[in-house]
């Protein structure tokens, strides 16, 4: 897994869940988007196929479509896979398989999306719980302005009042976690 901390969904404000939101979700658009712009767009793409990635948003392209995917791959210019219709007699259409649920090193339940799969998605995203965050700021902002939060963490301010202001919010970066939560208020 290739670091995506210089990842366009790092710093753009936007909730972590819109990379994994529905088409027709506006926020959905805005993260495709940053996709788009993001620097490391590629690498990002590279490693989703090398994961065999399966859900969310990445490089601008849904893992959860077959033909997405594929669009990817050819984006990426990669060789197609050997098609194992060919080895394995006559073609005919994956089975979607339910793999059964598994724990992950962070104590969350989850189907894995593929056989290999041993993280939880947040996990693989790098996103932790953004509740004891949240809870943080809150009482952060009785004694500080969240534009000094973005100062001291050096989080985008946008970064900061998104994670503050969002309740319905469910992850936040675990960087910028860390960062968050390492503040302690200041007393005058
Ligand atoms: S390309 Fe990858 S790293 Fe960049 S914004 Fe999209 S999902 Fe994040
Ligand atoms: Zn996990």
């Amino acid at each position: 897994m290739i670091s995506l901390q210089l990842g366009a969904c790092r710093t753009s404000g936007l909730s972590p869940d819109a990379w994994f939101a529905k088409s027709s979700d506006p926020d959905f658009k805005r993260a495709q988007g940053h996709c788009l712009r993001c620097p490391i767009r590629r690498e990002c793409g590279d490693d989703a196929l090398d994961h065999e990635a399966q859900i969310g948003l990445r490089a601008g392209f849904r893992m959860d479509r077959k033909a997405q995917r594929e669009a990817l791959r050819v984006w990426l210019k990669r060789p197609a896979p050997a098609s194992p219709a060919r080895s394995a007699g006559p073609a005919r259409s994956a089975p979607t398989v339910q793999h059964a649920p598994r724990t992950c090193s962070c104590g969350r339940a989850f189907v894995p999306s593929t056989r290999n799969a041993e993280r939880c998605r947040p996990c693989v995203q790098g996103l932790v719980d953004a509740e004891p965050v949240q809870a943080h700021l809150k009482k952060l902002r009785a004694h500080m302005m969240l534009r000094t939060v973005s100062d001291r963490t050096g989080l985008p301010s946008s970064t900061v009042r998104g994670i503050a202001n969002r309740a319905s919010r469910r992850y936040v970066d675990a960087t910028a976690a860390e960062l968050i939560l390492a503040i302690t208020p200041e007393v005058p």
